[in-house]
């Protein structure tokens, strides 16, 4: 290992795609960019702590944060990075030409083909790119209740490219946009009628769905190889399979999330975790403060357990959460007369960047 602690960045809240399944497409301000943009104030940033950070960067769309490739170049002159995108827009290109790739861990591209309509052909030359000119790359597929009939056929394209393809479950809530309100309101008078209108994923996959997804993700690892996702890999699509019934819990456990790992938003507001959001400071604006080892986790829930998974100092037989309180899980700064305080109360669940 070559950083000292990991940092989840969601750089900016705006992305090019509105994949029904992602709270972009519920955010009313999601068609601009909304984020920081003074780069030489964020690189400061990153370098006043004194260690080296494993950026991950999400969002969002990364390759949509303005002069993102010569950001990366500055950044990965004192830091690593890994990223999650849509690999849609062209500066993927340039970004392979110009980065160092041994500062970059991973890119974490996701099909989304609905909304990539005939671009799949594209999406396939840049992974090929990417993987050409060094860049660890592997691409997933999210196993959206509509579009799990997709996956083979997209599967098997790919895998012709020699490009393995896994399933990513779908962490959220769908809805039957389908039918009229008035069918709806009626429905809900009836609790057995419930699934047809409202399911939680994963925990509401139908037991063949849970058999074909399992049977689909063996499938790619199997393929890929035992240590295709490697120690520095968060986002360890190989795992996925360990929350296929719920999303489990470890509260009580020691965690190192808000020592070796934080999480930041788009203006530099760092907190412990995705579902934790203790406040440790602002990177961009004043400095933070890494908690002191592993502490014991709060969370009802871990709504993004590829950090419980990685972070926890023992993963051992998590409860598994099956219900929707996951919806409410997150913990962390609360406000009071306008301030933010750092107590554990419920807030409005921000959704976690890596659902997607
Ligand atoms: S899932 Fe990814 S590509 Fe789709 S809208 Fe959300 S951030 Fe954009
Ligand atoms: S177990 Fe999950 S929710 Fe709890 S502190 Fe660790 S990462 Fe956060």
């Amino acid at each position: 290992m070559t950083y000292q602690a990991e940092l989840g960045w969601y750089l900016n809240i705006f992305c090019n795609y509105r994949c029904k399944y992602c709270f972009m497409s519920t955010m009313p301000s999601s068609g601009y960019f909304r984020g920081y943009t003074n780069i030489e104030k964020m690189i400061s940033g990153f370098n006043r702590n004194g260690i080296s950070w494993l950026v991950h960067m999400s969002g969002g769309e990364p390759f949509l944060f303005p002069n993102f490739i010569k950001f990366c170049e500055k950044l990965t002159q004192g830091h690593y990075i890994s990223i999650n995108t849509n690999l849609s827009t062209p500066n993927v290109f340039d970004f392979a030409r110009k980065i160092n790739p041994s500062r970059v861990k991973y890119i974490h591209a996701s099909v989304h083909l609905r909304q990539r309509g005939n671009g799949l052909e594209e999406f396939i030359r840049k992974v090929i790119f990417l993987k050409r000119h060094g860049f660890k790359t592997f691409a997933s597929f999210l196993m959206y209740p509509e579009d799990i009939i997709y996956f083979e056929r997209t599967f098997r394209r790919l895998k012709t490219e020699g490009i393995i393809l896994f399933p990513k479950l779908f962490r959220g809530i769908w809805r039957n946009e389908g039918l009229h309100p008035g069918i709806k309101r009626r429905m809900r008078k009836f609790p057995a009628l419930r699934p047809l209108l409202k399911r939680t994923y994963p925990a509401e996959y139908s037991r063949e769905e849970k058999r074909l997804i399992r049977f689909l993700s063996e499938r790619s690892q199997e393929l890929a190889g035992e240590d295709y996702f490697d120690s520095d890999c968060t986002i360890d699509l190989s795992k996925e399979m360990n929350w296929l019934d719920g999303l489990p819990s470890w509260r009580g456990r020691p965690c190192f999330t808000g020592s070796r790992y934080v999480r930041m938003d788009p203006w530099g507001k760092v907190t412990r975790c995705n579902t934790d959001h203790t406040l440790l400071g602002n990177l961009f604006e004043g400095e933070v403060k890494l908690m002191a080892g592993a502490q014991p986790c709060a969370c009802p829930v871990c709504s993004c357990p590829y950090y419980g998974e990685r972070y926890l100092a023992d993963i051992s037989q998590p409860q598994m959460n099956k219900e929707d309180s996951y919806e409410k899980a997150v913990i962390g700064v609360g406000t009071k007369n306008g301030s933010a305080v750092n107590s554990p109360v419920f807030e409005r669940r921000f959704p976690c960047p890596e659902e997607n």
